[in-house]
C-alpha cells in the first residue's frame, strides 16, 4: 500500500513532527566541547526541513543518539546536533534540553525557527513504544513526517507510536528516496543484478541472501563470511573467523543457489590479526595458522568483471579488514567498481557502516547511485520484511 509523503501534506501554519536520524558520530574539541564529527545525516534530513519551513510550516526534530538507557546522560545530549543544524540550516535552532517545559519551549520558537527536541532515548517509554510517551509527543503537533530510514526498522514510541495519535503520518523525502529506490531493486530491478556481501558474520545476513537469491543474477561473498562458506564445502580456512554454528546454513544455501553464490578464490593471508604482520597472497585454502583478511587479486579480477557487466548494484559489508591499511584493498577496490558502473549506467546502492565509511573515505560518494543511510534498516527490507516505521505511516 503506498503511504503519504511530504508532498501530500498540507502544512501551512501547522506544527509539524520530524522523526529524524541524528545518529552522528561526536567528538570532544580542546575545550572539551562535544562537537559533530560527521553531519552526513544531518544534511541528508535538510530538504525535509526546509521544505516544511518554506511551506509556512513549525518543524518540531526529534531523534535518538547513541544508547543511553532510558535515561538522561549529557554524554548523549543533542545540544551539539542543535548548533550544528543551526550553521547548517541557516534558521534558527531553539534546543529543548532535558528538564525543560517542552509545550512552553515550542511556543517560543520565532516564526522561521525549528525545535529540536532531546534524545528521544532519555525516555524508558522510547523502546517500548509506550502509549502515553507517544501521545506526549504527537500532543505537540498537529502532523507528523518520518524522515528517519536508520530507525524505521524499530517500533519505538518516536517511530510507530506517534503515528497512533496523530492525524496524518507521511514519509519525509529521506526516507521516500530510500524506500524508492529499495522497492525498485526488489521488485523491478535492471538485469543482470548482482548483489555484493561481506563483512564479519554470515549470521547477520542468512535472512538477505534468502531473500535475494530468488532476484539476483549473481551473488558475490567476502570478508569473513567467506570462509564459513569455503569451510562448508570441505576447504580449509587456517584461523580465519569462522561461524561454526552455521557451518550447515551455509552449505544449504550454497546448493539452493544453483551456482549463484560466488566466493573468493583467493585471499591475502596473515599470521596474527594486525596490520604490520607478514602477508601473502594465498589460493583459495588457507594455510593451518594463518587467517584471511582480505579478498586476493584473482578475486578482485573476477568480481570486477562481473560489477562492469551489472546494470543493477546492491554493496552491503566490507570484503576484509578494512580498518587496517594492508587490508583494505578489497573493500576499496569494490567501491571504485561501484563507482565506474555507475559511470557506465549502473544503478548502485551502498548501505552499512562500513561500506558506507569506505566509499566516504575513498571520494567516489558522488559516483554512487544512492547510499543508504540506514545499516539494519536496509538489510531488513532486504530481507523483504515490511518496516514497521514504515507501516505505520498512513496511507494514500
Ligand atoms: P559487519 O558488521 O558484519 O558488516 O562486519 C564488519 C567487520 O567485519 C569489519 O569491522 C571488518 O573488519 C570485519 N571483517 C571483514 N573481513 C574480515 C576478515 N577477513 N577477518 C576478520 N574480520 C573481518
Amino acid at each position: 500500500m503506498a503511504k503519504l509523503t511530504l508532498d501530500d501534506l498540507n502544512v501551512n501554519g501547522k506544527r509539524v513532527l520530524v522523526r529524524v536520524d541524528f545518529n552522528v558520530p561526536l567528538s570532544e574539541n580542546a575545550d572539551g566541547e562535544r562537537t559533530v564529527s560527521d553531519d552526513t545525516r544531518i544534511r541528508a534530513a535538510l530538504p525535509t526541513i526546509r521544505t516544511i519551513l518554506e511551506r509556512g510550516g513549525h518543524p518540531i526534530l526529534m531523534s535518538h543518539l547513541g544508547r543511553p538507557n532510558g535515561v538522561p546522560d549529557p554524554r548523549f545530549s543533542l545540544a551539539p546536533v542543535a548548533r550544528h543544524l543551526q550553521t547548517v540550516l541557516g534558521h534558527p535552532v531553539v534546543f529543548a534540553g532535558a528538564g525543560a517545559d517542552v509545550p512552553a519551549t515550542a511556543d517560543s520558537v520565532p516564526e522561521n525557527g525549528v525545535l529540536l527536541l532531546e534524545n528521544t532515548r532519555f525516555f524508558p517509554g522510547e523502546k517500548k513504544d509506550d502509549d502515553a510517551l507517544a501521545a506526549e509527543w504527537a500532543a505537540l503537533a498537529d502532523v507528523f513526517v518520518d524522515d528517519a530510514f536508520g530507525s524505521a526498522h524499530r517500533a519505538h514510541a518516536s517511530t510507530v507510536g506517534v503515528t497512533r495519535h496523530i492525524g496524518q503520518s507521511a514519509m519525509g523525502y529521506l526516507l521516500q528516496r530510500e524506500n524508492d529506490f529499495l522497492s525498485r531493486v526488489l521488485e523491478a530491478p535492471e538485469r543482470p543484478f548482482v548483489a555484493i556481501l561481506g563483512g564479519a558474520k554470515v549470521s547477520d545476513k542468512i535472512g538477505v541472501i534468502e531473500n535475494l537469491l530468488g532476484r539476483v543474477d549473481h551473488l558475490l561473498i567476502g570478508g569473513a563470511m567467506s570462509y564459513t562458506f569455503l569451510r562448508s564445502l570441505g576447504h580449509e580456512v587456517g584461523t580465519s573467523l569462522l561461524e561454526t554454528d552455521r557451518l550447515d546454513v551455509a552449505r544449504s544455501l550454497m546448493e539452493r543457489a544453483g551456482g549463484k553464490i560466488i566466493l573468493p578464490s583467493d585471499h591475502v593471508a596473515a599470521g596474527t590479526f594486525d596490520n604490520d604482520a607478514p602477508s601473502h597472497t594465498v589460493s583459495v585454502s588457507i594455510p593451518a595458522g594463518e587467517m584471511g583478511l582480505d579478498i586476493g587479486t584473482d578475486t578482485l579480477e573476477r568480481y570486477r568483471r562481473l560489477l562492469l557487466d551489472a546494470r543493477t548494484i546492491i554493496w552491503n559489508g566490507p570484503m576484509g579488514v578494512f580498518e587496517m591499511p594492508n587490508f583494505a584493498k578489497g573493500t576499496f577496490s569494490i567501491a571504485e567498481t561501484l563507482a565506474e558502473a555507475t559511470d557506465g549506467g549502473a544503478l548502485t546502492i551502498v548501505g552499512g557502516g562500513d561500506s558506507v565509511a569506505a566509499i566516504n573515505l575513498s571520494g567516489y560518494q558522488a559516483r554512487i547511485s544512492h547510499i543508504s543511510t540506514g545499516g539494519g534498516a536496509m538489510l531488513e527490507f532486504l530481507e523483504g520484511k515490511v518496516l514497521p516505521g514504515i507501516a505505520a505511516l498512513s496511507d494514500r
